[in-house]
């Protein structure tokens, strides 16, 4: 049996090297990152997206830009990170080495040249699976820091019946989803439900109170 060299989990014999849809989802990822960076440039203003919880009446004046954007665009941000990662594998495929700025025209450089090798890199390099969660990772934080994150609100506790006890696990749900989730039981509860499962945790929390 072989694993997956972007998720790690086993393929099947159809593909050793990896899924389909690893390597579908690692290029798609890669091809939205100049987008995302162009993202953080136009919500660095204040006030433009995302949390930057702001406190009237503090002491201290508000920051000129929002930091979090900032700091994916400046130095040790996106381009830093990718650009390392260029440099990782131009040199193991004995390439000259490419000179990097930290601009977006030298981000859409990189990205360019990593999706070039994309496919080498996915079939030999020993490491694409921590390439593709720090991709991952730079959109995640890229969206979450211009609000584009749905809020995940803690619920209860999953009340579905395992071996005669409930699960137990902290439940999360998300506004927008269509659907509640236990992240350890698997069981799930569709929008139509919610009403039921609010009332059932009432309950539960009820129970817990009087007991
Ligand atoms: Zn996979
Ligand atoms: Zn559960």
């Amino acid at each position: 049996m072989t694993n997956c060299t972007i998720c790690r989990r086993p393929t099947d014999d159809r593909n050793p090297i990896r899924h389909q849809r690893c390597a579908e989802r690692l290029r798609a990822d890669l091809a939205d990152i100049p987008g995302h960076y162009a993202l953080m440039g136009a919500v660095l203003a204040p006030g433009t997206a995302g949390g930057g919880a702001h406190v009237s009446g503090t002491r201290t004046a508000p920051l000129p830009v929002r930091l979090e954007p900032l700091s994916l665009r400046a130095r040790g941000g996106m381009v830093t990170v990718l650009a390392l990662w260029e440099a990782d594998w131009r040199e193991l495929r004995e390439l000259t080495p490419a000179m990097r700025g930290t601009s977006a025209t030298d981000l859409a450089a990189i990205v360019l040249s990593l999706r070039a090798h994309l496919p080498w890199a996915i079939e030999n390099h020993g490491a694409v699976d921590e390439f593709a969660r720090e991709v991952r990772d730079l959109l995640h934080q890229c969206r979450a820091a211009a609000g584009l994150l749905p809020s995940m609100m803690r619920i209860g506790d999953c009340p579905a019946q395992d071996d005669d006890q409930p699960c137990g696990a902290a439940l999360y749900a998300d506004p927008m989803a269509d659907v509640i989730r236990c992240r350890k039981c698997r069981t799930t509860w569709p929008r139509g439900q919610w009403m039921l499962l609010g009332k059932t945790l009432r309950e539960v929390e009820d129970e817990r109170i009087s007991a």
